[in-house]
């Protein structure tokens, strides 16, 4: 490269602070909540009605068939392509565009998109229409300061990453949206902030348990086996074993936050016995002894640790149960499964937004792992793409809170990035 981009790209950006509120405080008064899934047509509109103004090509693609979609809630993905000047190599920018329940305690309307100091609030604002917003103004941006760019960039906004990326993301990229011969660059612009590149995250395994008994009257649970005490010995040995087994596993993933290097189990939820009242019901239970009982177990495993192994503690444990404990039967389903994923850290896209980011802060890019999942889960394992990242504004920890916010600042100093980014990969 000729000349240095980093002075022309930051004044196009500097130009375009106005945009860059306007654009997102517009994305957040679009209430995409998932579930059900509300709006996404409205706000793939409206992205593409702006992009296209932009020289973009756009693709407004339904999920049909997949888990959620319905005529009543569409699941609506767009995928804007922006051809350069000649042959390269295509940027592939991917935000989901679904938003989780408000929930309580807010103090600003959620999706009012109020702007004050440095700060837009909305539900939404940090995860991730800031950082959609922020990857549109960087492209827009580069494609002024470089009109005669080599390759392509994309944009996408995608549906349902909230609720697994069914209708989103592993939908396109069973489609080969995501084939490394059309995309050869991912950047997910989920709120890691604008000084940490995520390579991956943890693996999960979702197991629902049952514990079988047999129904008898209250008065005389003799007569019966209870399948909520059976559940009680699976308890027990989870604390016992499970638990202290867990806590001695750590992974040289860097992941964020220090507590999530072990590996960790969340127990769900658990259900036994009579179902819960109605709302309003004022009688009283009728006396039964618990024929069944269920947990389901939300493990998130290490890149070090096998799927099998990890199921196998967990059966281990009920076996042990079944030859130890008289009347003990339980039945295993597997709910969800995902492997754990790091891009190298020596990939392009990687050493690329590194750069960037040294170049914009004056800091070294922390490379973080995410204890969740992500879209990237889709895109590596569906899409065979394995040059991702993370890489966005905001603040993780304001994810899913009340009055969720995000930084101008922060997303401005983002786009910057990645800008920069795509100079390098597509000048
Ligand atoms: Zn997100």
């Amino acid at each position: 490269m000729e000349t240095d981009p980093l002075p022309r790209l930051h004044a196009e950006i500097r130009a375009r602070r106005d945009q860059l509120i306007a654009l997102t405080q517009d994305l957040i008064r679009i209430p995409t909540l998932n579930p059900p899934g509300l709006h996404y047509r409205e706000i793939c509109d409206y992205l593409s009605d702006r992009l296209s103004a932009q020289g973009f090509v756009t693709a407004l693609v339904r999920a049909e068939g997949a888990p959620g979609d319905s005529d009543a809630h569409p699941r609506w993905n767009l995928i804007a392509r922006r051809e350069g000047a000649g042959p390269g190599a295509c940027v592939h920018f991917n935000s989901h565009h679904d938003v989780v329940e408000v929930g309580h305690g807010w103090t600003r309307d959620p999706f009012g998109g109020a702007l004050e100091g440095d700060r837009i609030y909305g539900r939404g604002a940090c995860d991730m229409k800031g950082g959609l917003a922020a990857s549109i103004i960087a492209a827009e941006a580069f494609i002024a300061a470089f009109p005669d760019f080599r390759g392509a960039i994309e944009i996408s906004a995608t549906a349902d990453e909230e609720s697994g990326g069914y209708g989103g993301v592993a939908y396109l990229a069973e489609q080969g949206w995501f084939d490394p011969d059309r995309v050869q660059h991912v950047i997910i612009p989920e709120p890691l902030h604008k000084d940490r590149i995520c390579l991956g995250h943890r693996g999960v395994w979702w197991a629902e348990v049952e514990t079988k008994g047999s129904i008898a009257h209250g008065s005389m649970p003799f007569l019966g086996d209870s399948a909520i005490r059976h559940m009680g010995a699976v308890l027990e040995e989870i604390e016992r074993k499970l638990y202290p087994l867990l806590a001695t596993k750590r992974t040289a993933m860097p992941v964020v936050p220090e507590g999530a290097r072990a590996s960790t189990l969340n127990i769900n939820s658990i259900h036994g016995g009579e179902a819960e009242p109605e709302p309003g019901y004022s009688g009283l239970p009728a006396p039964c002894v618990a024929d069944r009982c269920r947990i389901i177990l939300d493990r998130r495993f290490l890149i070090e640790e096998g799927i099998g192994d990890v199921k196998a503690e967990v059966t281990g444990l009920l076996e042990g149960l079944k030859s130890s404990r008289p009347g003990f039967d339980y039945s295993i389903r597997d709910l969800f499964e995902v492997q754990p994923i790091q891009t190298a850290p020596d990939a392009p896209v990687v050493r690329s937004t590194g750069a960037a980011i040294e170049r914009v802060l004056g800091r070294v890019a922390e490379h973080v792992v995410s204890p969740g999942t992500y879209d990237q889960k889709h895109i590596d394992r569906i899409g065979r793409m394995k040059n991702c990242i993370a890489y966005g504004p905001g603040l993780l920890h304001l994810a899913h809170q009340p009055d969720e916010w995000v930084g101008v600042q922060d997303m401005e100093d983002s786009a910057l990035v990645m800008a920069l980014v795509l100079a390098d990969l597509l000048t």
